[in-house]
């Protein structure tokens, strides 16, 4: 009956390079995005996905901090910026970030996330401030802050070079460095949707001599607004050629566009179907990543439970305050979810569950347990932090 429907679909040769292990070309990623049947898809990238991970399904205890949404970068899908004249702009000061940090004091947070927008008003120390603040308060818990776009900010405004900066970065606590800002690399939508942030090419200067100072980074695609089935393929194969080079990223995040209060609003967000066959085409091309994430507060928790037999081996985390696509109302979707929701959300998908921190390594509880196993007795803990 499979074998009926794979050849139906008329993938019976991917099906054979995924076999194989061979890497697949443009013109597969072309011809997955096309099928239109999603559950072959779906069922060649979890042979992937279980080549790499087995049933694993990671998660983590997280906790997201925007430092300012003041941004001058004008994005048109970004709900999230103000301008720098607007009222509504804010900047968290070190001391305001240490008690955020200190607010989950008692929850065993693995990662502390970090991101804001292109301020052009703030200082150079004030990065490497919030950063000590973070590590000061919590210093077991992972750093993980700035996407190569403030990375690039930081460059101007320390006037020095990027290898100095991630060095003081790295002094005052940084561990590793998210992917958000790579959007499509696309000259065509870098143009039409964010011509006055970092290019293409900037991006990846930017990566290499972050993973080249031995941070190392996600890497993530935003999809659902105007680009086009070509503009992905090509932007996973740039993103693989870059992990064949450097060898630095950890995960692939697709990130589902919201359009919600963006210039965009009058575009349908994608649908479930969509983000399935995003996080399954990552999971095809990437074969060099050993991690695609699907990103549950992007998709819903449904689709990333799902999402676990399309390629995904981890649905992220708890995530205490996230900001950046659910700014100035622009969704009821749900920004926290307690440890026991995460737990029950991977069983039900019949995966095993394991805690993992901002590197993938298992976190083991005091019994020498993978921390999964000893949580389900600590729910009490999680359904009061979240
Ligand atoms: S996506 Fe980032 S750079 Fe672009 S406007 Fe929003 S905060 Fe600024």
């Amino acid at each position: 009956m499979l074998t009926e429907t794979i050849s139906a679909s008329g993938l019976e040769d991917i099906l054979q390079k995924v076999v194989e292990g061979e890497r697949l070309d443009f013109s597969d990623g072309v011809r997955l995005y096309q099928a239109e049947d999603l559950n072959v898809v779906g069922y060649l990238a979890n042979i992937v996905r279980e080549q790499k991970n087995g049933s694993i399904a990671y998660y983590i205890r997280n906790q997201h901090i925007n430092y300012t949404n003041i941004c001058n970068k004008l994005c048109k899908f970004c709900s999230f910026y103000v301008t720098p004249r607007d009222e509504r702009g804010y900047v968290l000061e070190p001391e305001v970030i240490r008690a955020r940090v200190r607010e989950f004091r008692d929850y065993p947070i693995r990662e502390i996330h970090m991101v804001g927008g292109i301020n052009p008003k703030l200082p150079y120390e004030y990065y490497l401030d919030i950063v000590r603040a973070v590590r000061d308060e919590r210093p077991q818990a992972h750093v993980k802050a700035f996407t190569m776009i403030e990375l690039a900010q930081l460059e101007r405004v320390a006037k020095k070079p990027l290898e100095e900066v991630l060095t003081d970065l790295k002094t005052a606590g940084l561990d590793c460095c998210p992917g958000g800002g790579a959007e499509v690399f696309s000259n065509r939508v870098h143009e039409e949707l964010f011509r006055a942030k970092l290019d293409n090419e900037g991006w990846f200067d930017v990566a290499r001599v972050v993973h080249r100072s031995g941070l190392r980074s996600n890497a993530t695609m935003l999809y659902g607004h105007i680009e086009t089935v070509e503009e992905k393929v090509k932007h996973l194969i740039h993103i693989r050629e870059l992990q064949d080079e450097t060898g630095g990223f950890l995960c692939f995040v697709p990130l589902a566009f919201d359009p919600q209060n963006t210039e965009l609003s009058h575009l349908p967000p994608p649908t479930g179907q969509q983000n399935l066959r995003e996080i399954a085409l990552a999971r095809l091309m990437l074969d060099n990543f050993d991690h695609v994430k699907a990103f549950w507060i992007m998709v819903t928790p449904p689709v990333a439970q799902v999402a676990m037999w399309y390629g995904a081996d981890d649905i992220d985390g708890t995530v205490a305050h996230y900001e950046i696509t659910h700014a100035l109302g622009a969704t009821s979707h749900r920004q926290a979810l307690s440890e026991a929701d995460l737990l029950h959300l991977i069983a039900e998908a019949r995966r095993d569950a394991v805690e993992r921190d901002a590197f993938y390594n298992p976190v083991v509880s005091s019994e020498g347990l993978p921390h999964s196993d000893a949580a389900r007795d600590t729910n009490d803990v999680e359904a009061t932090a979240c």
